[in-house]
């Protein structure tokens, strides 16, 4: 049966983004629903450690980090299901999200569904995730002091990561499956000028290599294979960071809402309109510039402020 209420509020996504949303509309007493979506708490609950939110002088683990800013946003009346939006029909308000076949009304709608790290979809590669191997070269970087990194991608990410890692790492080997780079000239010389890391060309991992016994993970290196000559061979590291891009999660929205080439949702430059009235997006899904928790956080806060202004506005 369809929810015949209409809601203020309803929130798709609850990594950072959509969870300060909830919080900031459910202090307003907006009542949020928030739709939490395929991984509820986002893409920290597939980090370990988080060094670099603010507030957590000792860092806090990803998942806990998420499972707090939960239980604030719930502490003020937010409703986290757990449940995928499947649709969405912004044509005339209130909107419309479907949920399990069935249709939720709201009369603003803020979407932080996020985006995710592309995978090369390896087995041993979600078997080490977070474990020495990463997809995010800003919070994991830190970890792997004089240790000897593999950055795969052959884009401005993988050079940009590459760079970044050099602060860290003793030496950064760029892995790409081909000769030529699809990189920007500005940070693919950058990259070559800088005389920690090494361009590994026509060549692609094929398998994450370490040590998983009693619980405990350590990636010792990667299986790697010369797609001209054929060859297979080891290349040893402590780390694996992938920079082969990410998807933001806006299947949905196509068709409802404008979304750049790139599948990321447009928003005005000021704050999260979209080109939908009582329609804002937030975080990742939005923004494939910064990409950070801490920002997330932000442009959720912005887009509950947004909301609330959109709703007063109703009322005359
Ligand atoms: P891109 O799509 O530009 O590059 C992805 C890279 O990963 C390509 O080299 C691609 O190889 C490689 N790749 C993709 N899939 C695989 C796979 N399965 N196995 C091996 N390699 C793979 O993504 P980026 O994230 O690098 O950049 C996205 C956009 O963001 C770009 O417009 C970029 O300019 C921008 N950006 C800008 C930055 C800046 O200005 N500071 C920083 C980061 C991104 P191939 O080339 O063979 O397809």
């Amino acid at each position: 049966m369809n929810d015949a209420t209409v809601h203020n509020v309803i929130i798709i996504g609850s990594g950072p983004a959509g969870l300060t949303a909830a919080l900031y509309t459910g202090r307003a007493n907006l009542k949020p629903i928030v739709f939490e979506g395929l991984q509820p708490g986002g893409q920290l609950t597939i980090t370990t450690e988080v060094e670099n939110y603010p507030g957590f002088e000792h860092g806090i683990m990803g998942p806990e980090l998420m499972d707090i800013m939960r239980k604030q946003a719930q502490r003020f009346g937010a409703d986290c299901r757990f449940n995928i939006v499947e649709g969405v029909d912004f044509s005339a308000s209130p909107f419309k999200v479907f949920v399990q076949g069935k249709e939720h009304l709201a009369k603003s709608v803020i979407i932080a569904t996020g985006a995710s790290a592309k995978l090369l979809g390896l087995p041993s590669e979600t078997e080490y995730m977070g474990f020495g191997v990463s997809a995010c070269a800003t919070c994991d970087g830190f970890f792997f002091k004089d240790q000897r990194i593999i950055v795969i991608g052959g884009g401005d990410t993988a050079m940009e990561e590459a760079s970044y890692l050099t602060k860290f790492g003793k030496e950064v080997t760029i892995v790409h499956r081909r000769d030529e780079f699809r990189a920007s000239k500005i940070m693919l010389d950058r990259a070559k000028n800088n005389p920690k890391i090494k361009l590994l060309t026509n060549t692609v991992m094929e398998e994450v290599l370490g040590i998983n016994e009693n619980g405990k993970r350590t990636v010792t290196g990667a299986r790697m294979k010369n797609v001209v000559t054929g060859e297979s061979y080891i290349h040893e590291a402590e780390g694996i960071f992938l920079g082969i891009g990410h998807k933001p999660n806006t299947d949905i929205f196509k068709g409802q809402i404008d979304l750049e080439s790139t599948g990321y949702i447009k928003t005005s430059k000021v704050n999260t309109y979209t080109n939908v009235t009582g329609v804002f997006a937030c975080g990742d899904a939005q923004d494939h510039v910064y990409r950070q928790a801490i920002t997330a956080a932000g442009s959720g806060c912005m887009a509950a402020i947004d909301a609330e202004r959109y709703l007063e506005s109703l009322h005359g």
